[in-house]
């Protein structure tokens, strides 16, 4: 049977609007459509593909498990999720591991076991969660009413309770809202789906302080600034602490679904037998890919080179800016990055994404007013070059019919 784009607006559920073309192949930084057209990708799958496209080694870690083991369940252990496990807790230096399948899965558990520890420590009155304004966590009914956008989380009926969002970078806004009864308080590092918005240092370490003071978890999630996208194995590495739990998915299976929450023996051990679980997680194909993934990509070299091509996609922003003047700010760290529009573009994040496929570049928006670049980790340089060629080519042609309108 033929793919038919159509077909989307026919048969699937309209929650999103993909672009018009149909993709049936990747290789390195490239996807190609059904009418062999090719483009350059700076998606990333948003922030998954780490390794890029048709990877040679992933696709053979994949081919070599699916004639071993595909599934197994969780009432095994199985030697792909056991290596992965311990190469995980030895990288990171966190001594327990959960793995789930998707952000959004293993914010949920990172939530439910928060909950559960402060619950079980202190009782139940011990429950309210604090998280920022702007902030993205997931779909679940639990991740997205931690999530601050009002827009994804209202229409689903009463809302789980307990719940506060403060605004993001306000110290003196969190310091009013913490309190005994805090469990914990969710945030990003960076801001993604908010609009790659930086944290303020200093605001972290007042979080850091004041969620000691009132024995509150910290919970970080890097389902998308993990895994090597900031030029760091994970963000927190930059600050200089360690999130009582922390969350991953996106990049960890470099393409595979596959989610994970690590934390202390001490927190982990709330979770006895029975009490939290998942079918699918810990799928063994996903281990083995990600077993490479967290090898290859937590490598020093690996990373070293992710900050130089970082240090190249945000400086070619800028020189772009100093030519076009379209951008109010440039943030975010390493091969992950955001620029907020400004003057007639304002608010025009999505048509500048359709100006950029019409280049043969693929881009992301985080918001109306943020475009964001979450190319490959293994991009070449040459191809970061171009992609910034072929952005300002597509912002030059924006502006003009803009203009012109
Ligand atoms: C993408 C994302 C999620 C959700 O991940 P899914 O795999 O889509 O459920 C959660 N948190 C952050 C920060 C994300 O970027």
């Amino acid at each position: 049977m033929k793919a038919l784009r159509e077909d989307f607006e026919k048969y699937m559920f309209p929650c999103y609007s993909p672009l018009d073309m149909v993709l049936v192949k990747g290789r390195g930084s490239r996807v190609f459509d059904d009418l062999d057209n090719s483009y350059l990708d700076f998606t990333a799958g948003i922030a998954v593909n780490c390794l890029g496209h048709n990877h040679k080694k992933v696709t053979k870690i994949i081919a070599k498990q699916a004639k071993r083991l595909v599934h197994a369940s969780n009432i095994f252990v199985n030697d792909k999720t056991l290596t992965l496990a311990r190469k995980l807790c030895l990288r990171t230096g966190y001594e327990r591991v959960f793995f789930a399948n998707s952000g959004a899965e293993a914010n949920e558990g990172a939530l439910k076991l928060a909950r559960r520890a402060a619950c079980d420590d202190f009782g139940p009155q011990k429950h309210e969660i604090i998280s920022f304004l702007q902030s993205f966590h997931g779909r679940t009914l639990f991740s997205v009413t931690v999530g601050g956008q009002e827009k994804y989380s209202s229409g689903f009926g009463p809302k789980i309770a307990g719940i506060t969002h403060v605004p993001y970078n306000d110290a003196e806004a969190f310091k009013e809202a913490i309190s005994d009864n805090t469990c914990a308080v969710m945030l990003e590092l960076i801001q993604g789906e908010g609009g790659i918005i930086n944290i303020d240092p200093n605001f972290l370490h007042t979080v850091i302080e004041y969620a000691k003071k009132h024995q509150a978890l910290i919970i970080v999630d890097e389902v998308q600034t993990g895994i090597g996208r900031t030029g760091t194995f994970f963000a927190y590495e930059q600050y200089d602490f360690r999130p009582d739990i922390l969350t991953s998915a996106k990049g960890l299976g470099a393409g595979l679904p596959i989610g994970a929450v690590l934390t202390s023996q001490k927190i982990a051990a709330h979770f006895s037998p029975g009490v939290h679980g998942t079918t699918f997680g810990g799928n063994p194909v996903a281990c083995a890919v990600a077993d490479y993934v967290v090898t290859k990509v937590g490598s020093d070299e690996f990373l070293a080179k992710v900050r130089e091509k970082g240090k190249i996609l945000a400086t070619g922003l800028e020189n772009i800016n100093s030519r076009l003047n379209c951008f109010k700010q440039i943030r975010g760290a390493g091969l992950l990055c955001g620029a907020e529009l400004t003057g007639i573009l304002e608010n025009k994040a999505g048509l500048i994404q359709k100006y950029c496929a019409k280049e043969h570049l693929f881009i992301l928006q985080a918001g109306s007013n943020v475009i964001r670049l979450a190319p490959p980790l293994v991009i070449k340089k040459k191809e970061l070059a171009l992609g910034l060629e072929l952005l300002e080519t597509a912002l030059k042609k924006a502006l003009e019919d803009e203009k012109s309108k």
